[in-house]
């Protein structure tokens, strides 16, 4: 993607390069706006007028926009202009495989959505019987939500665990181990869906590439940090690595303490994601019985939301919630500075329960990496805490990576006949 980009910029004093990158300005503004017309979009990008109405003209015939009548007229008296809105028919279908269930939408290419639908499914069962209900629930949630199969643009899937996207190639499904190794998941989709573009791909590093919608991220290098029960990172330097082995940016099993007495799944010991686990803050908080006995964490001990209630009474200032969490923040700091030596990121996100993170952890890790000395505090990537649940992340994610791929086609923005 980037290369294309760079063909495009280096040699944009050619007259059809031109005319490309002014095309996709132009709709990039009508993707924008709800209305818009020729003025507009001339004054906003100082595109002539001439050129304009041609690009208007050839996205018309291409079925990306609609002329939706005449608007006010000018205030100088001026004739009524012609207004325009972004309309495609082609959508985008994100699957997110879900814990006991599939999780299927429907997005425009404006990322409104059009349908959302939940499937129960058991992951104990065979992937032969997940192949028949994701296939049948595809042609299903099409038909509901009125959408023919040549409307369909893309699917992105995305589930937790090892994946080759290059090759589409499942190495193992977090949810389904049963399912065994090296699924070729992504051409048994496009056999089903030719001619459409199938995306399968690791469910961090698709949250993690939805953070490439908004402009404030886009040209940054930035490594996006998802943290629930297991802890895995996406690195991202204008496009999402995936490494060789598909390895890259599994942060969870980097070793903060080989002394550490746990053994991870991985075999080793110490790694980042069971030293921060919420086992692990339990086993602290169990410790010592009798300073439990006077801390309010008394109470969450055994909640759902443990990692939550710990921020929250640290904030209040009990003395032991504050302990441990200094003790995080410690780990943290650890792990962000082998980030930092590793790949030296402008922006880290941390996404998932480490996102609710309250003032006393933010405090304790600013502090702690101080101490890594050759980083100075001013250069140091920034910290930010994303709490947008996992779902609606995976949701913008599969958007950002197709509408990409659909909008970069040059074809959009060939010439029409008249010229
Ligand atoms: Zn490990």
């Amino acid at each position: 993607m980037e290369k294309e980009e760079e063909k495009y910029t280096k040699n944009a004093s050619m007259p059809s390069d031109l005319k490309y990158l002014n095309r996709k300005r132009i709709l990039q503004m009508i993707r924008n706006e709800q209305v818009v017309s020729v003025n507009d979009i001339s004054e906003a990008t100082k595109i002539s007028r001439p050129t304009v109405k041609k690009a208007i003209q050839s996205f018309e015939e291409k079925g990306l926009l609609v002329s939706i009548g005449k608007g006010s007229s000018t205030s100088t008296g001026g004739k009524r202009p012609e207004l325009y809105a972004f309309y495609c028919e082609e959508v985008i279908l994100c699957i997110y495989l879900e814990k006991e269930c599939i999780h299927f939408t429907i997005l425009n290419m404006k990322n409104e959505r059009i349908w959302e639908k939940e499937v129960s499914f058991c992951y104990g069962d065979t992937f032969e019987k997940f192949q028949h209900i994701l296939k049948n629930n595809i042609y299903l949630i099409l038909e509901e939500a009125e959408i023919s199969y040549e409307s369909l643009y893309g699917i992105s899937l995305a589930m937790e665990g090892f994946i080759d996207r290059n090759i589409g190639i499942v190495r193992f499904c977090a949810l389904a181990p049963e399912w065994g190794r090296n699924i070729p998941i992504k051409a048994w989709l496009e056999e089903l869906f030719p001619k459409q573009v199938i995306i399968v791909e690791n469910l961090v590093r698709i949250a993690g590439s939805s953070l490439l919608l908004e402009e404030e991220y886009r040209n940054k290098r930035m490594v996006v940090i998802y943290t629930e029960a297991g802890i895995s990172a996406c690195y991202i330097d204008r496009e999402v690595f995936t490494g060789r082995n598909a390895l890259i940016g599994e942060i969870g099993h980097m070793t903060i303490d080989y002394s550490d007495e746990e053994v991870c799944s991985c075999g080793s010991r110490g790694c980042f994601e069971r030293m921060v686990s919420e086992s692990r803050i339990q086993k602290k908080l169990k410790e010592n019985p009798k300073k439990l006995s006077c801390s309010t964490m008394k109470q969450w001990i055994e909640s759902d939301n443990l990692i939550r209630h710990l921020f929250e009474e640290a904030d209040k200032g009990d003395k032991l919630a504050k302990e441990i969490v200094s003790y995080l923040a410690e780990m943290f700091s650890l792990m962000l500075k082998n980030v930092a030596i590793n790949f030296d990121p402008e922006i880290i996100v941390i996404q998932g329960k480490y996102a609710y993170a309250g003032e006393y952890f933010k405090t304790e890790l600013k502090e702690a990496r101080k101490k890594a000395r050759f980083f100075p505090e001013e250069t140091a990537s920034k910290l930010y805490y994303d709490m947008r649940p996992l779902r609606e992340l995976q949701k913008l994610g599969g958007y950002q990576e197709l509408a990409e791929m659909f909008f970069e086609n040059p074809e959009l923005y060939e010439g029409n006949t008249a010229e």
